[in-house]
């Protein structure tokens, strides 16, 4: 049997270009990470992953330029310079899935950083000190979540592999023209880092062609989550994790992706059409904030079998926005500036009631990640606010995205079934 964990990423992933190896990748990952087999989206969400990651991995080989990124960064235009964008993040959280980062996790400790920081962080550290991750050509870090942790491991990543690094900063205050226009100058200066990098002039054509169909690719993103609304949810939480992987980098061609999202809206709705549900009418309808642990995805998945379903995960927030604006410079400086997370915390707690609203939320469960200040600081004020405004409640647990050390798998089911049980 085809077993991925045993391979190794890197050579299992030069499997895919075998195309009878490539759909036992695929079965073995969905089957793996438990997405529903019937629906064809799903398969095409795993082929997303491994396309990327073929490509990301024989970069240099193929004669392409790759760049690490954090999220959310403006990928349209590193597309635009035919430069592949690559999340550390993403190859954290699918190396987590797979049981492979705590070498990475261990790697980085070795080398120094402490285990109370913020994991996603010493994985990118760990992941290049053993070379684990596709080679990057340089580093671009943004601070558009709101968090610069990412652009300090950057650098260390930068000093370690001697390759180049560029930061952006996203401006605290948004929907504010002075804002607006600093990050602006930002786009323009990561345009000219390019340009110099490359010796190539950006085609602003082509950008503006490439963010037209982004945009679309972002409003069937945007449908595919409120057709979750639907009683009986006519998909599950696992899918509702899976399904932000194709827009995360907007992988590949910016055409599948849009492909992607409006194939998806079509199958939902004939699900809808057809009474078909994941669970019953009545199953508690779950907000998921922050993201779930990658290495225990079974978690999701157990909520359904107790009366309760993940009807959103918080992050998808992150692709909500379009890009609109006079030009493309400022439409792209629009859409960058608003994301949930920039910003202060009323921005995210308006966000999340926003969705309470629209998916008819019951409750939420707030994932406090190990070493995350920028989500946990603010942890108790957003449960506070989200309960006086809409009376809905909410359970805290401790944990880690990506590190399975910092996690306590039957504690934490115990207390998710409580919760659970008290709201039927
Ligand atoms: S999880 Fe929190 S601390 Fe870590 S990179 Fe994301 S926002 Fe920053």
């Amino acid at each position: 049997m085809f077993n991925i964990s045993k391979l190794g990423m890197r050579k299992a992933i030069q499997l895919a270009d075998d195309q009878k190896m490539k759909p036992l990748m695929a079965s073995y990952l969905l089957n793996l990470v438990g997405l529903d087999e019937k629906l064809k989206c799903n398969t095409e969400v795993i082929n997303f992953f491994i396309d990327h990651f073929y490509s990301s991995f024989n970069a240099k080989k193929n004669g392409n330029l790759l760049a690490w990124v954090n999220l959310p960064a403006p990928t349209e235009i590193f597309y635009a310079f035919d430069i592949i964008p690559f999340g550390p993040e993403l190859m954290a959280s699918l190396s987590s899935t797979l049981g492979f980062a705590i070498k990475d996790f261990e790697m980085a400790e070795s080398y120094g950083i402490s285990r109370d920081s913020c994991s996603f962080d010493s994985h990118l550290i760990g992941s290049s000190l053993l070379n684990s991750s596709p080679q990057a050509d340089m580093l671009v870090s943004t601070t558009g979540t709101g968090c610069d942790a990412q652009g300090k491991s950057f650098e260390v990543t930068s000093y370690l592999a001697g390759i180049p690094v560029h930061h952006m900063s996203t401006p605290y205050r948004n929907n504010d023209p002075e804002a607006i226009n600093y990050y602006k100058e930002e786009l323009l200066r990561l345009i000219e880092f390019l340009e110099e990098f490359t010796g190539n002039k950006l085609d602003y054509e082509k950008l503006e062609a490439i963010v037209e169909v982004s945009n679309e690719a972002s409003k069937c993103f945007r449908r595919s989550y409120e057709l979750r609304r639907a009683r009986p949810v006519p998909i599950g939480g696992i899918e509702s994790i899976a399904h932000y992987a194709p827009i995360t980098n907007f992988y590949g061609d910016m055409g599948r992706t849009e492909y992607f999202y409006k194939s998806l809206c079509s199958e939902i709705e004939q699900r809808i059409k057809d009474g078909i549900g994941v669970v019953n009418e009545d199953a508690i309808r779950i907000l998921w904030l922050h993201f779930p642990p990658m290495h225990d995805l079974k978690l999701i998945k157990h909520i359904e079998s107790i009366g309760g379903i993940v009807v959103f995960p918080e992050p998808a927030l992150l692709w909500w926005d379009v890009a609109e604006g006079k030009n493309i410079i400022d439409a792209l400086a629009n859409k960058y500036t608003s994301i949930f997370s920039n910003g202060d915390a009323q921005k995210r707690i308006d966000k999340d009631l926003e969705i309470i609203k629209l998916l008819d939320v019951d409750a939420a469960i707030d994932f406090l990640h190990w070493g995350c200040k920028n989500f946990c600081s603010i942890a108790t004020l957003t449960k506070d606010t989200l309960n006086e405004e809409t009376g809905i409640p909410i359970l805290e647990i401790d944990g880690d995205v990506v590190d399975p050390r910092n996690y306590a798998s039957a504690q934490i089911r115990t207390r998710v079934e409580a919760f659970i049980e008290m709201l039927k």
